[in-house]
Formats: structure tokens, C-alpha cells, sequence
């Protein structure tokens, strides 16, 4: 505002000034043709003319000079220099006709000097005009003055409104604040806050969106605390009932003792896995955990693996081949990847219908290998193929406990692929069989 008042003021000023040297120049230039008429004969100038010249100076608040072609002063309407002549830089330079005007300004007053001159432009004198500017200057200190006031006005108001502004921006934030720290006591409950700024509302929807997650985070380590009790507690109950009826019965026959006796070293194997799944998970969930990375023949690997699941497929007449394209050479923690291939080859046998079949193939381009382990078996429903590597997961819960599974095995090939850096997939179609595929670079990069 200060710059643009000060360049306003300045402007107004200069085309001001501008406007009545023109209008003053311009009455100089009649007065002029009228002192040609007369021929510069001052004392027979016509009255008119005389006292036209002492009204304007005296309008003007100033002075006016004719001068001669010889420089000298034939009228001045201060009377003191008239006769005498005036000799000076500017008025020979204007008499000469090298400049149209001269003006110069002292102090208050401006003094233009313009030449007397015919039609044909032949001069034969000048006049000095010297006009007050104290007007103008009167009028643009009082326009100063109403600018200040409303400087002051408006500095006043920015003052107030960026106050009312920042105090509801930082009220907003004291209420996101406050139900922030909520947050920290464990209410995991979503921010709604009236705020008035964008930035706000938006920093608003980034913690619900925080919040959502944890709330979903929370939600599973629950669920998994409750399953890991539920799958843990299941087999001891089972041995409890085993053993109570063991007791109740007083002189129960070998046999029931033997028959009662082998059911519970299932239960005992059954917490084992379990136990012994939980703590793979645990050891693949981790970020920190280390990977003992070399390099592993990968087709050696799998036809070990398939060599070990043949047995129990035969039981079950399952046909499972091996196909490989190449050799392939992958950087990999070999125990971990045996783990997560050996699950998904387990479960295709697992899930398999009698007499069905299971094909393997491996298979490498200059960046990753890729393991298919493909089964006809009983396939998964489309809506839980999204949830199928959570934890304790099963689509048929009294089949994958009959199969022995604990519902950790998809939860740990998961973790071991990631672990590596690959990605695995599945395609399944419920009655068709299943496919997956996993991907993992053949150059580890931690
Ligand atoms: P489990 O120990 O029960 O086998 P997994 O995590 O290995 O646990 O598998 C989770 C569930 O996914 C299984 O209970 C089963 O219902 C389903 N599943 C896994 N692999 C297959 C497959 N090849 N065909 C059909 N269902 C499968």
C-alpha cells in the first residue's frame, strides 16, 4: 500500500505540474501573438493587453517578462527589471530556437520560458513565466494525509482480521491436538473436529486414515492373540478329556489305555507343529531377521522337495511331476525358501482328490525364477482367496485339521518370499484346482 500510494502520489504530482505548464504555455503563446501585433511597443501595448499579462501573474501567484530580440525586459509585472536586459544561458538557447520551452523548477515555483514567434516560426522574443505550484502541493499534501489515515485504518483492520484468522487455526489445532494425544492413551476412536482450513481438514482425514490402519492392526494382533489360544488350548483339551475318562473308568482295558493313549500323542505332535509354526512365523514376521543368503541350486532344491512329498501323495494315488526349463542358480536363504515351497507343494498334495495330480515347473529369466505349483484339486472360493495367507486362515476348517494343517503354512511362505524380495499369486477355481506362482530375484539385494 505505501509503494503504491507513493507511486500514485508521485504520478498525480508530475501530470499536475505537467497539466499547468501547459495551460500556461499555452495562454503565454496568445499573449505572445498580441505583443507581435504590437511589436513589442510596450508602452503603446493596448491596455487589454497590459493589464491581461498583470492578471495572469497575479492568478498565477507569480511573474511575467517579455523580452526583446535584444534581451531586453519590456515588461515585468513586478516593474523592477523592466528596461533592463536579461541575459542568460536558457533564454538565449529558447530566442536561438534550439528548445521549444525551458522550464526549471525553484522551490514552490516553476519558471517556463517560451519564445514569441510568428506563423513562419521567426522569434522575436521571450517571455519568463514564473508560476506558483503551491496549489498543487497543497492538494497533495492533503491527499498524504487521508492516505496515512487510511494506512492506518487498514494496517488496523490486516491487524484484526489475521488475528481472527490465525486465532481459529490455532483453536483447530488445539482441538486436533487434544484428541490427538486421545490417540496416545490407547482410544483408538476417529478425529471429528470442526476445523475452518483446508490444510487442516486434510491433515484431519491423514490421521483417520492412521487411525483406520492402526484400528485394523489392532483388530488382527487381537484376533491372533485369541487364535493362537484357541489353536493352542484345543489340543489340551482334547488330551484332558482323553485322559479324565482314562480315570473315571477303574479298571479300563489295555487296549482302551493303548487306543486313548496314541490319541493323545497326536494331540502332543499336533501342539508341537503348532508351536513349532508359531515360532517360524515369528522368526519370518520379524524385520530384522537375517536371511542366510548363497547361492542354491534351485532344481536340486525342488526335486528334493517333491522326492520327500512323494510318498504321501502315492498313498493317495496323486501323480506329482517335475518340470524344469533350466538350470537356475538363485541367491537365496535355502532353509526359508524350502520352507514356503514345501508348503505350497504340501498343500496341493493336502487338497488334492484322489488320483489327482500335482505339477511343478521352475522356470528363470535374467532377473527372477518363478516356481508354479499347480493342483486339480478341491480349490478355493473366490471370496476367500484374499484372506487365505492370514494366520490361522482355513477355508475348511475340519479338513485342514484332519490334513494336520494349522492354518500358519500360507502365513509363512508368504513372510519367506517377501523376505526375498519376490511375490507370490494365486489362481484358483473351486473344484478346478489351484495355482500358484511365486517370483523371487535371482541376486538377492538387501
Ligand atoms: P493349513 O495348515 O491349514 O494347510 P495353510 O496356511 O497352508 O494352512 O493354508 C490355508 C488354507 O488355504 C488351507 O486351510 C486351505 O483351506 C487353503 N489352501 C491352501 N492351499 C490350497 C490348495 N492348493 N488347494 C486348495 N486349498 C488350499
Amino acid at each position: 500500500m505505501l509503494l503504491f500510494s507513493l507511486l500514485l502520489q508521485r504520478s498525480y504530482n508530475d501530470k499536475t505540474v505537467e497539466e499547468k505548464l501547459l495551460l500556461v504555455q499555452k495562454q503565454c503563446s496568445i499573449l505572445g501573438n498580441q505583443i507581435l501585433v504590437n511589436q513589442f511597443t510596450m508602452d503603446t501595448l493596448q491596455d487589454n493587453v497590459n493589464v491581461e499579462i498583470d492578471q495572469l501573474a497575479n492568478v498565477w501567484e507569480g511573474r511575467i517578462l517579455v523580452i526583446d530580440s535584444n534581451y531586453q525586459i519590456v515588461k515585468d509585472t513586478y516593474t523592477i527589471d523592466q528596461g533592463s536586459y536579461m541575459v542568460y544561458d536558457e533564454v538565449f538557447r529558447v530566442m536561438r530556437g534550439e528548445k521549444d520551452r525551458n522550464v526549471r523548477m525553484v522551490d514552490n515555483y516553476a519558471e517556463i520560458i517560451i519564445p514569441i514567434a510568428n506563423s513562419d516560426k521567426v522569434i522575436s522574443g521571450v517571455m519568463i513565466a514564473t508560476v506558483s505550484l503551491q496549489d498543487i502541493e497543497d492538494t497533495n499534501a492533503y491527499v498524504a494525509t487521508q492516505v496515512r489515515v487510511l494506512h492506518v485504518l487498514f494496517s488496523l483492520l490486516a491487524i484484526i482480521a489475521a488475528y481472527i484468522v490465525s486465532s481459529i487455526g490455532v483453536w483447530g489445532i488445539q482441538k486436533l491436538n487434544g484428541q490427538i494425544s486421545g490417540l496416545s492413551e490407547g482410544h483408538l476412536d476417529n478425529i471429528r473436529v470442526k476445523v475452518y482450513f483446508n490444510e487442516l481438514e486434510e491433515l484431519t482425514e491423514s490421521f483417520n486414515v492412521l487411525i483406520d490402519k492402526m484400528r485394523v492392526l489392532e483388530d488382527s494382533r487381537q484376533e491372533f492373540v485369541s487364535n493362537v489360544s484357541h489353536e493352542l488350548k484345543t489340543p489340551i483339551t482334547s488330551m484332558k478329556v482323553l485322559a479324565d475318562s482314562l480315570l473315571m473308568q477303574e479298571d479300563a482295558p489295555s487296549e482302551m489305555y493303548r487306543e486313548f493313549m496314541t490319541d493323545m500323542v497326536e494331540e502332543i505332535d499336533r501342539e508341537t507343529k503348532i508351536i513349532n509354526d508359531l515360532l517360524t512365523l515369528v522368526k519370518t514376521d520379524k524385520k530384522s531377521a537375517t536371511l542366510n543368503v548363497e547361492p542354491v541350486n534351485i532344481n536340486a532344491l525342488l526335486e528334493l522337495l517333491l522326492k520327500r512329498i512323494k510318498p504321501l501323495a502315492a498313498k493317495r494315488n496323486i501323480e506329482v511331476v517335475f518340470e524344469s526349463f533350466r538350470e537356475v542358480i538363485g541367491e537365496v536363504d535355502e532353509v526359508k525358501i524350502s520352507l514356503a515351497l514345501s508348503n505350497l507343494i504340501e498343500n496341493a498334495v493336502k487338497y488334492n482328490n484322489e488320483g489327482g495330480n500335482v505339477h511343478v515347473s521352475l522356470n528363470a529369466d535374467h532377473k527372477f525364477f518363478y516356481v508354479k505349483v499347480q493342483d486339480n484339486g478341491v480349490g478355493i472360493p473366490e471370496e476367500c482367496q484374499s484372506q487365505i495367507f492370514e494366520r490361522f486362515y482355513r477355508v475348511d476348517k475340519a479338513r485342514s485339521r484332519e490334513t494336520g494343517g494349522t492354518g500358519l503354512g500360507l502365513a509363512i511362505t508368504r513372510n519367506a518370499i517377501l523376505m526375498h524380495k519376490g511375490a507370490i499369486k494365486l489362481y484358483s477355481e473351486p473344484g478346478e484346482g489351484t495355482t500358484f506362482t511365486v517370483r523371487i530375484p535371482l541376486k538377492y539385494v538387501s
